[in-house]
């Protein structure tokens, strides 16, 4: 009988830790729809694809080619993002699309780049945020639901239109996916 009050207690406590978890997402989530909101209207970013670049200028950022960084990197010391040469386009978009969420939501004397010490792991919170930042500012949350449910979109055709890889938009077509149906 004790054992399974122990238990009860433990599986209680896991499930509230799970809640705060995905609270805590929900209000990252938030948080960062609000930031991109804000971005848009502020940059007048309603045609799609995106055009980041003024925003990039805006803050007096400059993109350079450096082949040895994994897809795309931030240095706020020197106002530099640097991308792989090599990447196809679509994929150079999303990746200064991340870094950008690294500077409007992270902390900014920090350098985001994957080869270094204080490198930002896939699985880190960080990098989940700045992925999100990326999908929401390319891919605004209300347009493709709506392109998805009354133009019947699939991941290609939001590829094309939002000018990212088919790859990115899968993605984001499985999760607003599941926030519909
Ligand atoms: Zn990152």
């Amino acid at each position: 009988m004790r054992m399974y009050i122990l238990i009860s207690i433990i599986k209680l406590s896991l499930s509230g830790t799970y809640l705060l978890r995905i609270g805590v997402r929900r209000l990252m989530r938030n948080r960062i729809r609000e930031e991109v909101t804000n971005l848009i209207m502020k940059y007048n970013l309603m045609t799609k694809p995106v055009n980041i670049l003024k925003i990039v200028s805006d803050i007096g950022f400059t993109i350079e080619d450096d082949s040895s960084v994994h897809d795309a990197s931030i240095d706020p010391s020197r106002m530099v993002i640097s991308v792989n040469p090599d990447d196809p386009p679509e994929r150079k978009f999303y990746s200064v699309a991340h870094e950008l969420g690294h500077w409007f939501l992270h902390d900014r004397t920090v350098a985001y780049d994957r080869n270094t010490s204080n490198a930002h792991h896939n699985c880190s919170d960080e990098e989940r945020a700045a992925n999100l930042f990326a999908a929401e500012l390319l891919m605004p949350y209300i347009e493709v639901k709506n392109d998805m449910v009354y133009k019947r979109y699939n991941p290609k055709d939001i590829a094309r239109k939002y000018g990212v890889s088919v790859n990115a938009a899968t993605i984001r077509y499985n999760n607003i996916f599941k926030t519909i149906f």
